[in-house]
């Protein structure tokens, strides 16, 4: 695979100025420290819990990549994004919407809750709507919908070698009874046609699909790119629906907290409960960051602190004041004088202790979290 490396185009003291600082914000992000991984992941995954990479491609194709950018690891609900994307293609924006909303739920990823007035998932962003978007994929059998969606996903990734980890899945089979009852619960209903067990193997293979932080960046730089792949020229999508996938991560792109990234972040982003989050800047860059510690959301801790980091910094909140928006500089042709360094913290507030206990159970917090 060729790179186009960022630091082809800069002067020595620039490249090392512009490795140092953002060597810097992963050393000082890797100080906060990391929740658990997810409960099926094998015992090696939960070894490698302290891995950390950050990376970027620009739509002019310049890549950089920091940390372990190296390390393969699962797409987890980043898939969502291409599942959906291919769905929207296969059957047109209406009939996808009468499917699946596009509304944000509010509610943690894996919950049984619906539009119960429009019977549909509220969007493709969670399982029960990407669920339901693995159901409407084009595709004769289970091997055709994966090859299908595979197929893509190595376009926008850049890496016509980009595999499904079989044993990955096999694991997460294992252990699906959430997903398995979200599917019979929505079939009973109607809201999915085919046979839950095909539906769940096509979404968990898409899931399985292990990826590196820079492409992972590279999947966000075809998005940001209207849908080409802005380093091999390949079109790994139509177009005409890159707004709305653009726009579903932008609203309901970080589970339940979704809210609070668009306010604090402001970018449209996707995260994954192994620890990877894709952003997409529309004609400007992907990025991405891996680091496997979650919340109690399913996002990761780390990544989470990077990317505000990352915007408060080079103004990258889609709705901030242009003047403020230094996104060449992010693609490391002129760093800023290093700033004062902003204290890690979480994107959730401090929980307030007056109010009394509802007695909710966080659903991935503690190495307890469950398919
Ligand atoms: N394998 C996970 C599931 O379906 C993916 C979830 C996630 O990344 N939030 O539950």
């Amino acid at each position: 695979m060729r790179v186009v490396s960022w630091e082809e185009t800069l002067t020595e003291q620039e490249k090392r100025r512009a490795r140092e600082q953002l060597e810097q914000l992963l050393e000082r992000q890797a100080r906060l420290g990391h929740s658990d991984v997810v409960t099926y992941y094998p015992p090696e995954a939960i070894a490698q819990r302290d891995l950390f990479a950050l990376a970027g491609t620009h739509v002019d194709g310049t890549q950089w990549a920091v940390g372990d950018c190296d390390h393969r690891f699962p797409l987890q609900s980043i898939s969502k994004v291409f599942t959906y994307a291919l769905a929207l293609e296969d059957n047109g924006r209406e009939a996808t919407l009468t499917r699946v909303g596009v509304e944000p739920s509010g509610d943690p990823f894996n919950a049984l809750e619906f539009d119960e007035t429009n019977r549909r998932p509220h969007n493709p962003m969670v399982n029960a709507g990407a669920l339901v978007a693995a159901d409407i994929l084009g595709g004769a059998d289970v091997d055709e919908k994966v090859a299908r969606l595979l197929e893509r996903m190595r376009i926008y990734a850049g890496n016509p070698e980009l595999e499904v980890d079989q044993e990955l899945l096999d694991a997460m089979l294992a252990d699906a009874d959430r997903n398995l009852g979200i599917s019979y619960y929505m079939r009973s209903l109607g809201m999915l046609v085919g046979e839950v067990e095909d539906i769940l193997r096509v979404y968990l293979s898409a899931c399985s699909v292990h990826v590196t932080a820079a492409e992972l960046s590279e999947m966000g730089a075809t998005l940001a790119n209207g849908g080409e792949n802005p380093r091999t020229g390949e079109r790994a999508m139509a177009r005409t629906y890159v707004r709305d996938v653009i726009g579903v991560m932008f609203t309901c792109g970080m589970y339940d907290a979704a809210g609070q990234w668009a306010n604090d972040v402001g970018i449209p982003a996707k995260s994954g409960v192994s620890g990877g989050i894709m952003a997409a800047i529309p004609n400007q860059v992907g990025l991405s960051v891996f680091s496997p510690g979650l919340d109690q959301h399913g996002n990761s801790v780390r990544g989470i602190n990077v990317f505000r980091e990352l915007s408060d910094r080079f103004g990258l909140h889609i709705f901030a004041d242009p003047a403020e928006t230094q996104l060449g500089r992010l693609g490391g042709r002129v760093w800023p004088e290093p700033e004062p360094e902003p204290e890690p913290g979480a994107l959730d507030p401090e929980p307030r202790d007056d109010l009394p206990d509802d007695g909710v159970v966080p659903v991935a917090i503690e190495g307890a979290a469950t398919v």
